[in-house]
């Protein structure tokens, strides 16, 4: 049954007080949250459209199953500078991925599954903590997994005042259906575009058919929200996509370039990453067991020049970059 959240708020005068994006935030929520739910007995809450009857406790590839699990939460200071902001970027990182990729930074929680089992009721109280903490929004990362959980924690959380945007931070394999029903509730989309060749993106991220589909959700994402828009430096909605460079060319960003300037536009904030390491099982492959060359990176950040791509950030290149400090050192493009 669909859980009804403007019944919840804490009293009149706060409703009348409040901005009428976050009431028709809870409209949208009511009305998708019951076929997000259904998304679990069959699930297809990603590209991959497992099948898996969740609601049984079934896991498909993701490993996930009914419960929701996090494995940390706080203010992050090492997203791109409107993301973080002053106070920080109110960051929940949730365990598990619907991507398979051997490099995997995260690998500790999104691959071993390490995390914490929690409730609905106790996400919901995280988003608001964030929030009294001073953070400037909700950073869900990895959120596709769970994403029927998520929406109706922050049913809760809207209804008892949460009033900071709300941002989606994939690795862009989820399903084009279900980014479509966030229209309304998601603020700031921060995907990834990891790959233009659909080998590369099977081979290294075990995610067959991700380009198209990618490229399917950017568009999406890019016509619900549009360019990233600011408030004191602040990012309140929009899109930034981001691209983590891999050697050798793996991920295609050159080609990923030329997409966004033809079908986004050369407004479009990108977040150019140079933070790639062997990490997980990358250094089983001889061709990711490096760091990329300075070569390769000034070829990419000629061509974001070349190709006119006005908006974003590009990280420098370091031979002794800091994986600790990804994000932190940002400069704008
Ligand atoms: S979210 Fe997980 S279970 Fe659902 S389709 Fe994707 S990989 Fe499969």
């Amino acid at each position: 049954m669909c859980a009804r959240f403007l019944s919840k708020t804490p009293n009149d005068l706060f409703i009348v007080m409040w901005k009428s994006s976050y009431r028709d935030k809870i409209v949208n929520i009511e009305k998708t949250l019951p076929r997000l739910k259904l998304s679990l007995k069959n699930c297809d809450l990603c590209f991959r459209k497992c099948g898996a009857d969740r609601t049984k406790d079934e896991i498909g590839y993701c490993a996930v199953s009914a419960d929701l699990f996090v494995y940390t939460s706080g203010p992050h200071h090492g997203e791109e500078p409107p993301i973080s902001g002053k106070n920080g970027s109110g960051t929940i990182f949730f365990s598990h991925c619907n991507m398979g990729c051997v490099y995997c930074q995260n690998y500790k929680f999104s691959k071993e599954g390490q995390g914490k089992k929690i409730s609905i009721p106790e996400l919901s109280g995280i988003m608001l903590r964030l929030q009294s903490d001073g953070c400037h929004n909700i950073n869900l990362v990895t959120p596709t997994p769970f994403i029927p959980r998520i929406v109706e924690a922050l049913g809760y959380a809207l209804s008892s005042g949460l009033n900071i945007p709300i941002a989606y931070n994939t690795g862009g394999y989820d399903s084009l259906e279900i980014i479509k029903m966030l229209d309304g509730i998601v603020d700031i989309y921060l995907p990834d575009m990891r790959y233009s060749d659909n080998i590369m993106a099977k081979e290294y991220s075990n995610a067959p058919g991700y380009v198209e589909n990618n490229r399917a959700i950017i568009r999406e994402m890019n016509r619900q929200v549009g360019s990233l828009k600011m408030r004191g430096g602040v990012a309140v909605k929009g899109l930034v996509i981001r691209l983590l460079m891999l050697p050798e060319d793996i991920s295609g960003t050159e080609e990923t370039l030329k997409f966004i300037q033809k079908n986004i536009g050369r407004k479009t904030y990108i977040s150019l990453m140079s933070q790639y390491y062997p990490a997980y099982n990358a250094n089983k492959y001889k061709e990711l067991s490096r760091r990329t060359t300075k070569s390769e990176y000034d070829r990419v950040v000629r061509l974001v020049h070349s190709l006119g791509l006005e908006n974003g950030w590009i990280q420098p290149f370091s031979d002794d970059f800091d994986p600790d400090l990804a994000g932190e050192n940002l400069i704008p493009t």
